[in-house]
């Protein structure tokens, strides 16, 4: 079966992380450190704070932000569940933005129009979370402009973006934004196995997210002076969220690769693209000047009836698709807060067309051939 995505994992890498299960540190040593400078400087971002997983980086997003229980945060229903569960962690109440029908990312005329009436109703967001969806960045200026308007921070969800870039700018860099959090899980654009970094050009808001990974806990060194270089004290709830050395090795080898990555993916994009004109499908839509790090592949159905038929014909083919996402505020967790079918119609019609095709850096040309073979024969 041909995945939908998967990791690309060479002797550099194997080196890399080998060479660390013969030193000294397996975890608190210096390769957490020189990952974290090695994403801020990929990204442009001053502050860098790796964790095991951008879930666990949301989280402490969240919390370094000052988000407290009863507060509202947004997000999108087109995204991962974790992006919605990380404001939940902190007691926070969720509500959804619609996507834009064409970038599927948040809709910017949605946003305006739902902020206007949460602020007649007095209920206005504390925090915003896009996403970044499929590796295509948001439209995070006019966010960053309405976060003024408006008096929210925001958070980007860039868990499919690193290396995706708008203009000049790289997705990471926080001009528009407090935080910015990637992930690196194996299916996504480069891995450490788990682990997830979160970037900011804010040095407090840095701080914070130190202290939350690591239990609370701070060492001063004037106090260790005077107490002893033991002394330590826990000033705040925090978490075991650390990355190890041996993921950040990982990491920090992947890394190097990230360019050529993204180059082979807007490679095999491009090749779709080509070879799916004609079909039945609407092809994904960027924005003038936005350069997609391509996480994800997805095409819709013009006939979304057909979806499951599609699915399973292509599955039987050997082709593994898949489908992202099944909206959050479906899922029978949130539907018990009270979220139901029909509340964001542009999520859930595009939910129901969706298909995401094969993309990943080690896919051969050969396979994509398979792949669109065996979507026309489903199309038939
Ligand atoms: C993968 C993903 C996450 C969570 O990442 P982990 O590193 O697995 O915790 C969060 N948001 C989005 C949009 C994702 O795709």
């Amino acid at each position: 079966m041909i995945p939908y995505g998967r990791q690309d994992i060479q002797q550099d890498d194997i080196d890399s992380v080998t060479e660390i299960l013969k030193s000294e540190f397996l975890t608190q040593g210096p390769t957490v450190p020189f990952f974290e400078q090695a994403v801020a400087k990929r990204v442009n971002a001053k502050h860098s704070v790796a964790v095991n997983s951008a879930t666990s980086a949301l989280h402490i997003s969240c919390m370094a932000l000052g988000l407290k229980k009863g507060e509202i945060f947004w997000t999108v229903p087109n995204t991962f569940v974790a992006s919605a569960n990380c404001g939940l962690y902190c007691g926070a109440k969720v509500d959804f933005v619609d996507i834009d029908p064409d970038t599927l990312n948040i809709s910017i005329h949605s946003l305006q129009q739902k902020l206007e009436k949460a602020r007649v109703e007095n209920c206005l967001p504390k925090i915003i979370i896009p996403v970044h969806f499929s590796g295509a960045p948001t439209a995070q200026d006019e966010i960053f402009r309405l976060s003024k308007e408006y008096g929210f921070n925001v958070i980007e969800d860039a868990s499919h973006a690193i290396g995706a870039t708008v203009g000049d700018e790289p997705v990471g860099s926080c001009r528009w934004s407090d935080i910015t959090v990637f992930s690196f899980h194996p299916v996504k654009i480069i891995t450490t196995g788990e682990g997830g970094v979160a970037v900011t050009n804010d040095s407090d808001v840095a701080s914070k997210l130190r202290l939350y990974r690591n239990h609370g806990i701070i060492r001063d060194s004037e106090k260790q002076k005077q107490k002893g270089g033991w002394f330590y004290e826990q000033v705040d709830l925090g978490f075991n969220y650390r990355m190890t050395d041996l993921h950040a090795a990982l990491g920090l080898s992947q890394i190097k690769r990230l360019k050529k990555y993204i180059n082979t993916r807007n490679q095999l994009a491009e090749r779709y693209k080509e070879m799916l004109s004609g079909l039945p499908v609407k092809l994904p839509i960027h924005p003038d000047g936005v350069e997609s790090s391509w996480h994800l592949y997805v095409i819709q159905l013009n006939e979304a009836h057909r979806r499951r038929e599609v699915y399973d014909y292509l599955r039987s083919e050997g082709v593994g698709i898949n489908v992202h996402y099944v909206p959050v505020h479906l899922q029978p967790y949130y539907q018990k807060m009270g979220f139901k079918q029909g509340d964001f119609p542009v999520a859930e019609d595009y939910y129901k067309r969706a298909i995401t095709l094969p993309l990943f850096p080690t896919m051969t040309l050969a396979d994509q051939d398979k792949i669109i073979t065996a979507l026309r024969g489903a199309l038939k």
